[in-house]
């Protein structure tokens, strides 16, 4: 195997970022270290609210220069609303890295723990294992449109949604490539072709299309508003679901909510051609209530961290031993503690970091 040494942009940001990124970090150094893959840490103080006070802008002029060759990026959280607008900090850091960097798919894993109560009945650790693959960059999220009429009675609102065939066949052609690789290879289209009578058939026309290039996987296309219904009632029927910006948004909220672990849960920005660095973050924000007790959960950074090692080796070899090795640590710890304050036990953030590390 070729001896890579990837380059990793640590970047902590704001609030509970700061607290969980020492803990990301230990549980992928530990991963690393014993699965013998290389990692170089360039620590950056930017894209902060502390740098936008000191500096009136969230990043140097640079920023894209000095991240561009980099393999990855390792983010904490962005947002000090009480200093900084919260669109202003991530319109000025998170957003432009998504787009400048062309990190087309959303991707996360939506999986039931042992030890975390899940909020749907009956179910236990291994009945809910899927992920939601969303698409990140176009679709319904445009500011094209506008009003007419304005202000009277005939008021009219437009709003527009963009999909290309670029923008879909990739987040298609990933999703396909996702299920393939899974046991079971079951792919879940979301979609409203029955209501949304222009884009979303075309959107069912393209998966029927990429779909051809699968034969072994098994695709489904589902209404996302029975999807939804489906995602509460029977979790255990999904592998992988792809769904348009929209819809994807709203289904990677849902997923992890149905597992309890929307404080757990990692996401990756992701641009699977690897022309650009790839981002990798918790789904939560930077919490400015509980910052500055050490009392934040810091296993979504961690598990953020296990997706990235995992993507920056294709899902192969030592990247996936080490990714595994990191979510069966997070596993056994959420099972056994310690556990912080959100999950009912008394340890602090760098004590259930240090626990994760310790079985790595
Ligand atoms: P964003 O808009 O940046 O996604 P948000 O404003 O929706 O963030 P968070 O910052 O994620 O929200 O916080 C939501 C709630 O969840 C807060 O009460 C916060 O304390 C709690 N919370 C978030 N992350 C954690 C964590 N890692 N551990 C414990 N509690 C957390
Ligand atoms: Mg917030």
């Amino acid at each position: 195997m070729e001896n890579k040494t990837y380059r990793i942009a640590v970047i902590p940001g704001d609030g509970i970022g700061k607290e969980v990124m020492p803990e990301g970090l230990r549980a992928v150094q530990a991963a690393a270290d014993k699965f013998g893959i290389g990692l170089e840490l360039t620590h950056i103080d930017w894209a902060s609210c502390d740098y936008w006070q000191a500096h009136g802008k969230m990043m140097p002029d640079d920023w894209k220069a000095q991240l561009q060759g980099m393999d990855a990026i390792f983010f904490g959280a962005v947002g000090w609303p009480a200093t900084v607008p919260d669109h202003v900090s991530l319109w000025g850091s998170l957003l432009k890295f998504r787009r400048e960097f062309d990190q087309y798919i959303n991707l996360r894993p939506v999986r039931l723990f042992e030890g975390v109560p899940c909020p749907l009945a009956g179910r236990k650790a291994g009945d809910i294992d899927f992920f939601v693959v969303r698409e990140n960059t176009e679709g319904e999220y445009t500011n094209l449109g506008g009003r007419i009429f304005e202000g009277t009675e005939r008021e009219i609102v437009i709003q527009e949604s963009v999909f290309s065939r670029h923008g879909t066949e990739r987040v298609l052609k990933f999703a396909f490539e996702l299920a393939q690789s899974r046991p079971r290879k079951k792919l879940t289209v979301a979609t409203k072709s029955n209501g949304i009578a222009v884009s979303m058939p075309w959107w069912d026309e393209r998966a029927d299309e990429i779909g051809r290039s699968y034969p072994e996987v098994a695709a489904d296309k589902q209404h996302i508003d029975i999807l939804s219904a489906r995602f509460v009632l029977q979790p255990d029927r999904f592998d992988v679901v792809v769904a348009s910006n929209l819809f994807g948004d709203i289904l990677s909220d849902l997923g992890p909510a149905c597992t309890g672990t929307i404080g757990l849960a990692p996401s990756a920005n992701l641009d699977p051609e690897r022309r650009f660095p790839s981002l990798f973050e918790p789904v939560h924000g930077s919490a400015p209530d509980i910052y500055g007790q050490n009392i934040a959960n810091p296993v979504a950074m961690i598990w953020s961290g296990a997706l990235m090692l995992d993507f920056l080796t294709h899902g192969q070899g030592a990247g996936r031993q080490a990714h595994d090795a990191i979510v069966a640590a997070i596993e056994t710890v959420l099972r056994e503690g310690p556990r912080t304050r959100d999950l009912g036990g008394q340890a602090d953030t760098t004590e259930m970091g240090k626990a994760v590390a310790a079985l790595i």
